[in-house]
C-alpha cells in the first residue's frame, strides 16, 4: 500500500465522489477506468459528425464550408423559461487534429441569428 502522504492531489474540479472512487481502485481497475474515460471522451467530443446535438439543442441548419461547418441552433433550458427557446445562434464548428491522431471539435460562437422567416 502506498503511503497516504504520497497520494497525488486530484485536479481541481474533479468531483469528490470520483476522487473517492478512483482512490479505491486497484491499478488494474484504474487502467480500465482510463480506457473507459477515453471512450467517453470520444463519445462526447469526437463524434464522426461534429454537430452532435445535446439534449435541449435544436439544430436548425447545417452548412458545410471548406474551413468550417456553420451550424445554426437554438436551445431550451432544462427547466424551461419564458424566453425559451433561446437563439437561434450561429456557430462555426471546426475539427482540429491532435498529435495523438484524434480530432478535437471546436464550437465557436458567432452571434445571434436574426429570424429569417
Ligand atoms: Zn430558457
Amino acid at each position: 500500500m502506498a503511503d497516504i502522504s504520497e497520494r497525488p492531489t486530484p485536479p481541481e474540479g474533479l468531483p469528490p465522489k470520483l476522487v473517492d472512487a478512483l482512490t479505491d481502485c486497484t491499478p488494474e481497475e484504474l487502467r480500465k477506468a482510463i480506457v473507459h474515460a477515453q471512450e467517453l471522451l470520444h463519445f462526447h467530443g469526437e463524434a464522426a459528425l461534429p454537430v452532435d446535438p445535446e439534449a435541449g439543442d435544436d439544430i436548425l441548419r447545417v452548412t458545410e464550408h471548406e474551413e468550417y461547418t456553420a451550424v445554426v441552433k437554438q436551445f431550451r433550458c432544462a427547466d424551461g423559461c419564458d424566453d425559451c427557446p433561446h437563439g437561434p445562434y450561429l456557430y462555426h464548428v471546426t475539427e482540429e487534429p491532435q498529435p495523438d491522431g484524434n480530432h478535437k471539435v471546436h464550437w465557436t460562437f458567432m452571434g445571434t441569428v436574426r429570424d429569417e422567416k
